[in-house]
Protein backbone atom coordinates (compact mmCIF):
# COMPACT_ATOMS: atom_id res chain seq x y z
CA UNK A 1 0.00 0.00 0.00
CA UNK A 2 1.76 2.89 -1.21
CA UNK A 3 0.56 6.65 -1.05
CA UNK A 4 0.16 8.60 -4.20
CA UNK A 5 -0.28 12.80 -4.37
CA UNK A 6 -2.42 13.68 -7.25
CA UNK A 7 -2.50 17.33 -8.29
CA UNK A 8 -4.26 19.81 -10.58
CA UNK A 9 -3.08 20.75 -13.42
CA UNK A 10 -1.85 24.62 -11.16
CA UNK A 11 -0.42 22.48 -8.34
CA UNK A 12 -2.72 24.34 -6.22
CA UNK A 13 -4.45 21.48 -4.98
CA UNK A 14 -3.22 18.24 -3.86
CA UNK A 15 -4.83 14.67 -3.00
CA UNK A 16 -3.36 12.54 -1.53
CA UNK A 17 -4.39 8.96 -1.81
CA UNK A 18 -3.39 5.91 0.64
CA UNK A 19 -4.29 3.22 -1.38
CA UNK A 20 -4.73 4.55 -5.29
CA UNK A 21 -7.23 1.72 -7.20
CA UNK A 22 -6.22 0.70 -10.84
CA UNK A 23 -9.50 0.92 -11.83
CA UNK A 24 -11.99 3.45 -12.69
CA UNK A 25 -15.23 4.26 -13.69
CA UNK A 26 -15.51 6.16 -17.24
CA UNK A 27 -19.00 8.61 -16.96
CA UNK A 28 -20.33 9.44 -20.24
CA UNK A 29 -23.41 11.82 -18.94
CA UNK A 30 -23.52 15.21 -20.25
CA UNK A 31 -22.41 17.01 -17.22
CA UNK A 32 -19.38 14.99 -17.32
CA UNK A 33 -18.79 15.70 -21.38
CA UNK A 34 -18.89 19.43 -20.61
CA UNK A 35 -16.80 19.25 -17.52
CA UNK A 36 -13.83 17.27 -19.30
CA UNK A 37 -14.18 19.16 -22.87
CA UNK A 38 -16.07 16.26 -24.87
CA UNK A 39 -15.01 12.93 -22.90
CA UNK A 40 -15.88 11.13 -20.15
CA UNK A 41 -14.94 11.76 -16.90
CA UNK A 42 -12.79 9.04 -15.42
CA UNK A 43 -13.43 8.81 -11.59
CA UNK A 44 -11.72 6.80 -8.93
CA UNK A 45 -13.78 5.07 -6.61
CA UNK A 46 -12.39 4.72 -2.77
CA UNK A 47 -14.05 4.84 0.58
CA UNK A 48 -13.54 8.35 1.81
CA UNK A 49 -10.82 7.25 4.78
CA UNK A 50 -8.70 6.93 1.58
CA UNK A 51 -8.29 9.75 0.27
CA UNK A 52 -8.05 13.56 1.41
CA UNK A 53 -7.21 16.81 0.00
CA UNK A 54 -3.84 18.05 1.72
CA UNK A 55 -2.95 21.27 -0.08
CA UNK A 56 -5.65 24.33 -1.14
CA UNK A 57 -9.66 24.85 -1.00
CA UNK A 58 -11.53 23.83 -4.29
CA UNK A 59 -14.38 25.72 -5.42
CA UNK A 60 -17.65 24.09 -5.40
CA UNK A 61 -20.26 24.01 -8.11
CA UNK A 62 -23.56 22.29 -7.26
CA UNK A 63 -26.12 21.01 -10.36
CA UNK A 64 -28.50 18.13 -10.19
CA UNK A 65 -27.18 15.38 -11.95
CA UNK A 66 -29.02 13.13 -14.80
CA UNK A 67 -29.81 10.53 -11.79
CA UNK A 68 -31.96 13.59 -10.23
CA UNK A 69 -29.66 13.57 -7.33
CA UNK A 70 -27.59 16.91 -6.42
CA UNK A 71 -24.00 16.25 -7.18
CA UNK A 72 -21.18 18.94 -5.99
CA UNK A 73 -18.17 18.79 -7.84
CA UNK A 74 -15.08 20.35 -6.60
CA UNK A 75 -12.91 22.08 -9.19
CA UNK A 76 -9.85 24.45 -8.72
CA UNK A 77 -10.90 28.24 -9.18
CA UNK A 78 -7.24 28.93 -10.29
CA UNK A 79 -6.81 25.91 -13.55
CA UNK A 80 -10.04 24.55 -13.53
CA UNK A 81 -9.17 21.01 -13.30
CA UNK A 82 -11.48 18.83 -11.69
CA UNK A 83 -11.07 17.31 -8.78
CA UNK A 84 -13.53 14.85 -7.23
CA UNK A 85 -17.67 14.99 -7.50
CA UNK A 86 -19.11 14.63 -3.77
CA UNK A 87 -22.61 12.07 -5.06
CA UNK A 88 -25.82 11.26 -2.53
CA UNK A 89 -23.86 8.25 -1.70
CA UNK A 90 -20.03 8.48 -2.26
CA UNK A 91 -17.49 10.75 -3.12
CA UNK A 92 -15.19 10.00 -6.49
CA UNK A 93 -12.04 11.38 -7.58
CA UNK A 94 -10.81 12.16 -11.21
CA UNK A 95 -7.90 9.66 -12.20
CA UNK A 96 -6.45 12.69 -14.15
CA UNK A 97 -5.20 13.70 -10.86
CA UNK A 98 -2.32 11.34 -10.24
CA UNK A 99 1.02 10.84 -12.34
CA UNK A 100 -0.39 6.88 -11.74
CA UNK A 101 -3.14 7.56 -14.42
CA UNK A 102 -1.10 5.28 -16.64
CA UNK A 103 -1.47 2.71 -14.34
CA UNK A 104 -5.38 3.10 -14.60
CA UNK A 105 -7.46 0.96 -16.25
CA UNK A 106 -11.50 1.50 -17.20
CA UNK A 107 -13.79 -1.16 -15.38
CA UNK A 108 -16.78 0.18 -15.97
CA UNK A 109 -18.87 2.40 -17.76
CA UNK A 110 -21.56 4.37 -16.92
CA UNK A 111 -24.12 6.84 -18.54
CA UNK A 112 -23.55 5.01 -21.63
CA UNK A 113 -26.69 6.14 -23.28
CA UNK A 114 -25.52 9.67 -23.60
CA UNK A 115 -22.06 9.27 -24.59
CA UNK A 116 -21.27 11.21 -28.24
CA UNK A 117 -19.24 10.04 -30.88
CA UNK A 118 -15.72 11.17 -30.21
CA UNK A 119 -14.98 8.44 -27.89
CA UNK A 120 -16.48 5.28 -28.71
CA UNK A 121 -17.72 3.36 -25.20
CA UNK A 122 -15.56 0.16 -24.77
CA UNK A 123 -18.66 -1.93 -24.12
CA UNK A 124 -16.03 -5.11 -23.17
CA UNK A 125 -16.43 -3.48 -19.88
CA UNK A 126 -19.19 -3.51 -17.26
CA UNK A 127 -21.46 -0.82 -19.29
CA UNK A 128 -24.63 0.80 -17.73
CA UNK A 129 -26.87 2.90 -19.88
CA UNK A 130 -27.55 5.14 -17.14
CA UNK A 131 -25.77 5.45 -13.46
CA UNK A 132 -25.46 3.02 -10.63
CA UNK A 133 -25.55 3.30 -6.89
ZN1 LIG B 1 -5.15 24.20 -10.19
ZN1 LIG C 1 -20.89 12.02 -15.28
Amino acid sequence: MSKEIGKCLCGSIEVECDDLPKSAVACYCEDCQKASGGGPSFNIVITDEKIRIIRGVPSVYEIKAASGNLVKRLFCSNCGTAICSKLISRTVWKAGLFSHIKDIEVSTNVWSSTANKLLKVDIDKKTFEKGIN
